[in-house]
């Protein structure tokens, strides 16, 4: 598969998950754009290493995703883009009364708002090409909940409803949208959340990951991602044309459960 010619934009991008499509991206040819709020030297030397790592351009644009104008601005800056995924997240764990406000918003902005913000910005190149690929990078907190992860939770439920819209808004134009839902997958997000864990159930660090982060996938394996970059480059190939509207589950089982 080549996605030569194609420009590919994915928020959050400079670790974790949004690292690893970029570097699927790459693989198969597209160009990308590498996005996280800094701008170090480090953030520019990461991209151009990808990019020659694999023969193609790699630029990197710093941009806050928790403010919309900055997110629209992406997308101007790069000179629009034929696939845009959007991965960009944090996490903040907390019962609902302690859950502090400007957590509550950061998340929804993060995880949800940039979306509405670079979708919105992006859909008018694509259509005028008449071929786009939107990815959310939504999580298996997309389709079931956990107790004190009420704004992830919410904003990833809300993320594959925007999803949906937009798919309907885009279908028949050659554009498809579609929400890839991760289990665990073993990136800085969820390594900040081991010793928490490890406080909270007074265990060491394997048994915290086997008996509580990996409870409920099935698997008791994390995803890599390897294996999320690699859903998303499916989403984007000829294969996946007639799929849009719907959410693929990387996840090892647990929403079978
Ligand atoms: P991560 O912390 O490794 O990466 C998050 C990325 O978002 C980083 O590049 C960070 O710099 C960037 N980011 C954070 N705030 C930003 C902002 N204001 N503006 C721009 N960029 C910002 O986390 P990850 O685990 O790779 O998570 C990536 C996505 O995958 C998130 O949306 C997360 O919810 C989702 N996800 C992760 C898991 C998992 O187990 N790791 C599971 C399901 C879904």
């Amino acid at each position: 598969m080549s996605f030569g010619g194609k420009r590919a934009i994915i928020t959050g991008s400079n670790s974790g998950i949004g690292l690893g499509v970029a570097e699927a991206l790459a693989a198969a040819g597209a160009e990308v754009i590498l996005n996280s709020l800094t701008d170090r030297a480090e953030d520019h030397e990461l991209s151009a290493e990808l990019g020659a790592r694999h023969g193609v351009v790699a630029r990197y644009i710093a941009a806050d995703m928790s403010k919309g104008a900055e997110c629209r601005g992406l997308i101007e800056k790069a000179g629009g883009c034929d696939i845009l995924v959007n991965n960009a997240g944090i996490q903040f764990v907390s019962p609902i009364e302690d859950f502090p406000v400007e957590k509550w918003d950061a998340i929804l902005a993060i995880n949800l708002s940039s979306a509405f913000h670079t979708i919105a910005a992006a859909l008018p190149g694509m259509r005028a090409k008449g071929w786009g690929r939107i990815v959310d990078i939504a999580s298996a907190h997309g389709l079931t909940a956990s107790p004190y992860k009420s704004a992830y939770v919410a904003s990833k439920h809300a993320i594959v409803g925007l999803t949906k819209t937009i798919a309907l808004e885009t279908a028949g134009q050659g554009i498809t949208v579609n929400a890839v839902c991760p289990g665990y997958v073993l990136t800085p997000l969820v390594e900040a959340q081991i010793p928490e864990q490890m406080k909270v159930h007074n265990m060491d660090r394997e048994t915290v990951i086997r008996e509580v982060m990996l409870q409920r996938q099935p698997s008791r394996q994390f995803a890599t991602t390897d294996q999320v970059g690699g859903t998303v480059v499916f989403l984007c190939s000829p294969a996946a044309d007639q799929i849009t509207g719907t959410t693929i589950s990387v996840d090892g089982g647990w929403t079978a459960l």
